[in-house]
């Protein structure tokens, strides 16, 4: 079902990117620079195991699959996917309440999870993120340490996958040098928040003010 966004709700950004492309990192960097309440991340469900350091509620829910299977038909996810032969998915309720309060919203998701936003919430500006190249992004895999050499691998394997939609996309972003893509992301997000309904709203009196005297 299509759900329609009052002007003030919070703006929806949909982030996707092959597996160490940088979206956490460049999410978490955006989050910090704004720690003002004004926008956060969604913490997905997970049927995959957590990684040394994870912590349950914060980087993810950690669900085991028949947990996550009675969320599936509870209806209890804005959208879910199978990736890497585990479960994913998005509360609906965390999402709309979020929006509602006029906090922007980032979901960490991977292609199939964004097509099914897209088709919810239209409204939804979708950013793709890719690595300046594939060695770069198999260094990245390994410098963060956290994965085994199988798993390296099926996500180096999956990665062109992943890429193949990047057209899906409103927005597609290089990261190469950190700074500069942080920069890149952060000029999306800030150029969403001037939309016109929103600041027809936010600045009502002003706009009155300034057109009192139009004949
Ligand atoms: P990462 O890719 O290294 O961050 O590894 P993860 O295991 O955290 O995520 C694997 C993939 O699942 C990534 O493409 C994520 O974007 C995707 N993913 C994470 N949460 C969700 C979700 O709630 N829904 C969907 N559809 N995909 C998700
Ligand atoms: P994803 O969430 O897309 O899987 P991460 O944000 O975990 O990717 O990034 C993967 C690794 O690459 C991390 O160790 C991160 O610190 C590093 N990284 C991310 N972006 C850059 C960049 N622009 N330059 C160098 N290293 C980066
Ligand atoms: P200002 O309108 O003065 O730029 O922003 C005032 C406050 O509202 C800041 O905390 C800013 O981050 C936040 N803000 C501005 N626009 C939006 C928006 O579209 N969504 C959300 N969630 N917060 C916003």
């Amino acid at each position: 079902m299509t759900t329609t966004p009052a002007a003030a709700d919070g703006n929806l950004f949909i982030v996707a990117a092959p597996s160490g492309a940088g979206k956490s990192s460049l999410i978490r960097a955006l989050l910090e620079r704004h720690n003002d309440g004004s926008m956060q991340v969604s913490v997905s469900c997970t049927t995959r195991a957590p990684r040394p350091g994870e912590i349950d509620g914060v980087h993810y829910h950690f669900l085991d699959v028949d947990t996550f299977q009675r969320k599936i038909e509870a209806n209890a996810f804005y959208e879910w996917a199978k990736v890497f032969d585990n479960y994913y998915g998005t509360s609906r309720v965390v999402i709309e309440e979020t929006l509602k309060q006029g906090i922007d919203v980032f979901l960490d998701i991977d292609w199939q999870g964004a097509r099914q936003v897209r088709d919810a919430y239209p409204q939804a500006q979708s950013i793709f993120i890719v690595p300046p190249n594939l060695q770069v992004l198999e260094q990245r895999l390994r410098s963060r340490g956290q994965d085994s050499d199988d798993t390296i691998r099926a996500r180096m394997a999956k990665a062109q996958t992943e890429m193949s939609h990047y057209h899906e996309f409103d927005y597609l972003l290089v990261n190469g040098d950190f700074t500069d893509t942080l920069a890149n992301f952060e000029h999306i997000v800030m150029a969403r928040r001037q939309r016109i309904a929103l600041q027809q709203q936010r600045h009502a009196a002003k706009l009155k003010d300034l057109l009192a005297n139009d004949e």
